[in-house]
């Protein structure tokens, strides 16, 4: 067992050693194709769900990867490593898993967060007739994000007013106002959309179909990016109810945005809405695992670097190729110690699930 080898360089790759670990095990897999974009290679970009257990199973655990795109390296890597070593053929009664790959994958190709129209999908699951929320911190600091250069004056300048708004107000408030998302400026980061996107549509059929009548649902959710390198913090995310319950299957250190317990901001229209709007009559325990790679000010960077490059600068330069590698380096750690704790501790995660499942 060559834990490294479990993980892919490219979304490409990954997709391809999802389908064939699948198919050496007889799994069908559905492909959902995203016609809105193509990929960094030119290829064809698919949501793939993979079903293992009985179809009428009534608890149902969903994990998945790729929410923010470039991140999926991480999820997909649990999630091959445990088909290639058969770890879901001896599921408890009553209990089915799907595995969704790539629920980005414009982001997962183009190792980006945000997929096709700069849509942060853990930001994209509101009830649009509400209207859009407000996020005022965020319209402060929107000019800052974007200077009009790179490596010039005007990002110099920005610089220097982020250093004195973090300063003055601290890295956290800077955090949420930045990364609580926004409904405002379609060319910032942490955008939310001004509707559904394809994969809020695409994952709300997907789970509407595979778990739509299950009495007990647990979701999955493989993230990148924040906390301490390669340690998996679960983000108990979802209705108020379920975070009990997803400390008497994970531990007490299943942490809260809303409690202040965690490290990401409180945030807005993550993907546990739609998926549990998808299945009203089960219970719900929903859990974010985020893995960390670099500083989160060094991440905050990368992603502002990374909108800076496709709204103002040139991918096919050395600088935005420098920007690219950035990118990929706050995503994922190619690093072989980095891998083995994504993997001890995403099968741990997932077998605390269906144990919890199994109780529920
Ligand atoms: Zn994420």
């Amino acid at each position: 067992m060559n834990i490294s080898n479990y993980f892919s360089p490219t979304y490409a790759v990954a997709r391809q050693k999802f389908l064939d670990a699948c198919n050496a095990l007889e799994i069908p897999v559905e492909n959902h194709l995203n016609d809105e974009a193509k990929g960094a290679e030119g290829e064809e970009l698919y949501m793939d769900v993979a079903r293992i257990g009985p179809i009428n199973a009534s608890k149902v655990l969903i994990i998945s990867s790729g929410t923010h795109g470039g991140e999926g390296f991480c999820g997909s890597g649990v999630q091959v490593g445990m088909l290639q070593n058969d770890m879901f053929t001896k599921l408890p009664q009553d209990t089915a898993v799907l595995l969704i790959h790539a629920i980005n994958p414009y982001g997962f190709s183009h190792v980006r967060r945000v997929n096709e129209n700069n849509i942060d999908l853990n930001r994209n699951f509101l009830d649009y007739s509400k209207g859009l929320p407000e996020n005022p911190a965020y319209a402060d600091v929107h000019p800052l994000i974007i200077p009009d250069d790179w490596d010039g004056p005007a990002r110099a300048a920005a610089d220097t007013k982020i250093e004195d708004y973090i300063a003055d107000k601290g890295l956290s408030t800077y955090q949420a106002a930045v990364s609580g998302g926004q409904h405002i400026h379609e060319d910032g980061i942490f955008f939310g959309g001004f509707g559904p996107s394809w994969t809020n549509k695409t994952l709300r059929n997907v789970v509407s179909k595979h778990a739509g009548s299950s009495k007990h649902l647990a979701l999955l959710d493989f993230h990148t990016g924040l906390g301490p390198y390669g340690h998996g913090e679960p983000i108990y995310v979802g209705n108020p109810e379920g975070l009990s319950r997803a400390m008497e299957w994970y531990g007490d250190d299943v942490t809260s945005p809303e409690a202040g317990t965690s490290s990401s901001a409180v945030v807005r229209g993550t993907i546990d809405n739609g998926v549990t709007q998808m299945a009203p009559n089960a219970s719900h325990t929903c859990v974010a695992i985020e893995y960390g790679t670099l500083p989160v000010i060094e991440v905050l960077n990368a992603l502002r670097a990374d909108n800076w490059l496709y709204v103002k600068g040139d991918k096919d330069s050395e600088q935005g190729k420098a920007i690219k590698k950035q990118v990929r380096d706050a995503f994922y750690c190619d690093a072989d110690d980095w891998k083995e704790m994504i993997w001890t501790r995403g099968i741990s995660m997932i077998q605390m699930a269906l144990v919890g499942l199994n109780k529920a």
